[in-house]
């Protein structure tokens, strides 16, 4: 059972006590804001807990508007510049904890993400934020001026709600729609959910290939989505990794934030490299077709692409035009149309969410809802892979925390 000191009157109530609610909860409470966070779990912070591998990916040094996807991608840039990957880093090393860059500019606890988890509480306690969890919210109302927040055990009044409840990623953390059913409620516009930072599946007869090379694991260049529609088109150099379902590596789920279903993926499986100075005829004349692939790819899925194009035991000197065209073709400009995302248990991140035309770009306050607030992953804004996820939460818990009256 919960325990509370003092009246039930705050100056902010916090809903989900996740990454963006314990930060903005603590910024607000060293304002001096008297704020209490609300949460359904029996423990805090989980998802910072399992977060980058168990080693939390708090920040990225290289985090920008570009690494986001949203409707809207200029919403974020307030945000973001008024709270920047600096100013988190900071927090990190005045709480000792140690750090490592691990790639392009991912930055990773040395020990533990529950030290992220323990920074996030220790700042909350400096700020005398009052905890209350694990409860569940009943409702919540507006009464004049003030906001109503009815729960299991108490009700609790106060004069802004924030609502920082997550997304949909992972339900047995306990992750709810609740913040978009609470958006909706109250008539703001929430733009259509669905998974991200995901792996995607594959069932047709013409991928089947790739059963056989679960496994293999290679730097690709990977393409996705429309140009110029809704989130626009990402493309990206990563490895991508083959897997019993489908595909995956941090390519596949970059990709997987910009991929909607019924669309395909681009894959050019040699990467950065030219094409023509792997394929030169000099090199290859002698070499049967899957050696010749073997120059540039893993060795066993130089042979499953050997095999898929009916060229195994060929010598690259006796192709033809055509096949060498077909084969340049597989290589650089592989189309595949995945069967689906392996769902919201596999994601990482929920893209879309409540819509950023609804709120103040500096204060994360609806504006046609005085008083009430939405920050973190249940806004529609979603990073990259490499720690941009979490800078959206910290940036846009700050911005909120520091205007809330
Ligand atoms: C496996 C995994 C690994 C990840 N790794 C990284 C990483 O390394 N780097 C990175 O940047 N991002 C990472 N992410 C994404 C990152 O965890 C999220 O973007 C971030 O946690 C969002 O913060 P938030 O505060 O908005 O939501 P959350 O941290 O999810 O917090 C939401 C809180 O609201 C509570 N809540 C939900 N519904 C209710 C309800 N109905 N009533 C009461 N309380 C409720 C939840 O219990 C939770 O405490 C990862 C995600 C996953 C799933």
């Amino acid at each position: 059972m919960p325990s509370l000191s003092g009246n039930s009157e705050f100056d902010a109530i916090v809903l989900g006590a996740g990454a963006a609610g314990l930060f903005c909860a603590s910024v607000a409470g060293q304002r001096g804001r008297r704020v209490l966070v609300i949460d359904h779990a029996e423990k805090l912070g989980e998802k910072i807990r399992i977060s980058g591998g168990g080693r939390c990916n708090f920040t990225n040094r290289d985090t920008r508007i570009e690494n986001m996807l949203s409707l809207n991608p200029h919403f974020a840039k307030s945000a973001l510049s008024r709270y920047t990957p600096k100013n988190f880093i900071d927090l990190v090393k005045s709480h000792r904890i140690g750090f490592h860059e691990k790639h392009r500019g991912q930055l990773f606890c040395n020990d533990s993400a529950t030290q992220i988890v323990r920074m996030l509480l220790a700042e909350c306690e400096k700020g005398a934020v009052q905890l209350c969890h694990p409860v569940v919210i009943e409702g919540v109302h507006r009464e004049g001026s003030f906001w109503r927040v009815q729960t299991s055990v108490a009700s609790f009044a106060s004069r802004a709600v924030v609502v920082a409840t997550g997304g949909l990623p992972v339900p047995a953390m306990g992750a709810t729609a609740f913040g978009l059913e609470l958006a909706k409620s109250f008539s703001l516009s929430v733009t259509p959910v669905r998974p991200g930072l995901v792996p995607l599946s594959l069932t047709s007869d013409d991928t089947a290939f790739l059963d056989a090379l679960a496994g293999v694991s290679l730097p690709v260049r990977i393409g996705s989505g429309a140009r110029g529609e809704r989130y626009g088109r990402g493309e990206f150099d990563e490895d991508l990794l083959v897997t019993h379902k489908g595909l995956s590596g941090p390519a596949v789920l970059q990709a997987s934030s910009y991929w909607v279903e019924g669309e395909e993926l681009e894959v050019n499986w040699l990467g950065h490299h030219d094409p023509a100075s792997l394929l030169s005829e000099r090199e290859l004349g002698a070499r049967s077709v899957e050696q010749a692939l073997a120059l540039a790819l893993p060795e066993r899925l130089a042979q499953g692409f050997a095999q898929k194009l009916g060229l195994t035991g060929r010598r690259w000197a006796e192709l033809g035009r055509a096949d060498r065209q077909r084969v340049q073709h597989f290589l650089v400009a592989w189309r595949v149309k995945p069967a689906g995302t392996l769902g919201w248990k596999k994601a990482e991140v929920m893209v879309g969410g409540v819509d950023t035309d609804e709120l103040e770009s500096k204060t994360m306050m609806a504006k046609r809802q005085p008083g009430l607030y939405f920050i973190g992953e249940c806004v529609d804004v979603t990073g990259h892979l490499g720690g941009h996820n979490f800078q959206w939460a910290w940036a846009s818990a700050y911005a909120c925390a520091s205007s809330l009256p």
